[in-house]
């Protein structure tokens, strides 16, 4: 069997050979969305035993490889583009981050202004002000969250914030009809707090396990849904995977030309049979 080391330097490696204009146009997909955690130089104990951060100068370097290949767009022109079927001008990405964590507002909010890239930060009303620890965070030193005063400033500032769960069960080991209720109360919370609209959502760990009847339930409260399954979309374009950034320890280029690459073989799969 091979690993999946293994797999992955393959699929990176002919990814790069087709080069990413060549994969962009061959698959027609020309939006990625992609999603961070956090990013830091200093050692997070709360979050290093799960996945690795981006240190600040790679996650740069993640950026400025993105707006080589991609324009930075806006969480409503995803929505106007997947929905509405409004144009992109060039192929374009959208930035994201789980979980609500400080460094988010102190450290990556001013790279995002200083090179004009809009995001969206999908938080945990139960966690916000650090009035509950997400349990894997057990470890944290210092609060690890970010507050309603610096959401408030971040959305003046060009961040959209959408939900992620009250306080992040895992979809796949909860009721359906606790899954309705962790999405649409976090949005209310997430509404009620800022005074402003929350129509989008992303599921904690992942969306495995969610069936449509669920999409069916929360469509009139939410517009657009986010997963971690690359580039896919799903639910009649309602639900769009998303590419993870830290998962691998790899930079931008790899973790792009590799979704893409995953992309394109199942094109290929789906044409063959
Ligand atoms: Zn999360």
């Amino acid at each position: 069997m091979i690993s999946t080391s293994i797999k992955q330097a393959v699929l990176s490696s002919c990814a790069s050979l087709i080069g990413l204009p060549n994969l962009i146009r061959k698959t027609g997909e020309n939006l990625v969305t992609v999603f961070y955690h956090t990013v830091s130089d200093e050692y997070l104990p709360h979050i290093h035993p799960i996945y690795t951060p981006k240190k600040i100068a790679e996650f740069e370097q993640d950026l400025d490889f993105l707006m080589r290949h991609f324009q930075a767009i806006d969480i409503e022109t995803v929505k106007d583009y997947v929905l509405n079927g409004k144009k992109l001008e060039k192929p374009s990405f959208h930035l994201t981050f789980d979980d609500g964590l400080r460094e988010v507002y102190h450290i990556i909010l001013p790279i995002l202004e200083r090179k004009n890239i809009p995001a969206t930060v999908f938080v945990n009303p139960a966690f916000i002000d650090n009035r509950k620890i997400f349990h894997r965070h057990i470890q944290a030193v210092k609060p690890p969250y970010l507050t309603w005063n610096e959401l408030k400033t971040m959305q003046q500032r060009g961040i959209y914030v959408g939900a992620h769960s009250i306080d992040h069960p895992n979809y796949a080991e909860i009721t359906e009809e606790e899954q309705i209720r962790q999405t649409l109360q976090s949005c209310r919370e997430i509404e009620a707090n800022l005074g402003t609209p929350c129509r989008y959502f992303a599921f904690p760990f992942s969306e495995a396990g969610v069936k449509d009847s669920f999409f069916q339930a929360i469509a009139s409260d939410i517009d657009l849904t986010f997963g971690i399954t690359g580039i896919t979309h799903a639910n009649n374009g309602h639900h769009l995977g998303r590419i993870d950034m830290e998962k691998y320890g790899k930079n931008a280029s790899q973790c792009i030309h590799r979704a893409y690459m995953t992309c394109f073989l199942k094109q290929i799969k789906r044409k063959l049979y």
